[in-house]
């Protein structure tokens, strides 16, 4: 289920929005400020956010900037009043995702949140390619060069953390808490012994050994 954080001060309206979104299947929650809105969404996991312009103390600009300043991702829709045009480029080009003029037909704002939700939900890919490695993660395949390849659980997910770190050199300390998690002896070889097993199904030169370091996926076979 989606959740959605509404950033609005007219209880009035932010009341209304949130009965509509309950109705379409959403979950909701409803800040009037923008202190409020900058706290609840950092403390919490929203998969959109509704940003009124107008709001007390941090305006719907200051909300955003802070948002964006940290990282989060969330497409935002912001809510203008009717006669702030230029407002709704500063919007857009200060990193929100779309805007709706006050006041609006639900229907409408309900068929942009929608929208929004299903490009992040295309763009949040479930598969990983790199050096001639492709790993489905929602059907748990490997290929490498267009040839499946059957990988144990922990294969897999040692692969995958290479795949996320395509030109970075992780350590056997990185490995070990990314694939085992915390619970493992710091002394333990586990982690070049899999290596050696990836290397045996994908090829030897995909894993580049550094010394003193780690290890690096390389695009050689
Ligand atoms: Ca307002």
């Amino acid at each position: 289920m989606n959740r959605i954080l509404i950033v609005e001060d007219e209880p009035r309206l932010a009341a209304f929005l949130e009965k509509g979104l309950r109705a379409a299947g959403f979950t909701t929650t409803a800040v009037g400020d923008g202190p409020a809105a900058i706290a609840t969404a950092r403390d919490d996991d929203f998969d959109l956010m509704l940003l009124d312009v107008g709001l007390p103390v941090v305006d719907g600009f200051g909300v955003l900037q802070a948002v964006r300043g940290a990282g989060q991702r969330l497409p935002v829709i912001m809510l203008t009043a009717r006669d702030e045009t230029s407002d709704k480029i500063a919007g857009l080009e200060s990193g929100a995702d779309d805007y709706m003029t006050k006041p609006f037909v639900f229907d409408e704002l309900l068929a942009r949140v929608r929208v929004r939700l299903r490009a992040e939900g295309t763009k949040a890919s479930t598969v990983l390619s790199e050096a001639g490695i492709t790993l489905d993660l929602r059907a748990r395949r490997a290929e490498v060069d267009g040839r499946s390849v059957e990988l144990s659980a922990r294969e897999f997910t040692m692969l995958e953390t290479f795949l996320r770190h395509p030109r970075q050199v992780l350590s056997r300390e990185q490995l070990l808490s990314h694939v085992w998690g915390y619970d493992f002896d710091p002394g333990s070889n586990v982690v070049d012994v899999y290596v050696g097993y990836l290397r045996k199904k994908l090829g030897k030169g995909r894993f580049q050994t550094v010394r003193g370091m780690g290890y690096s996926l390389s695009d050689q076979p």
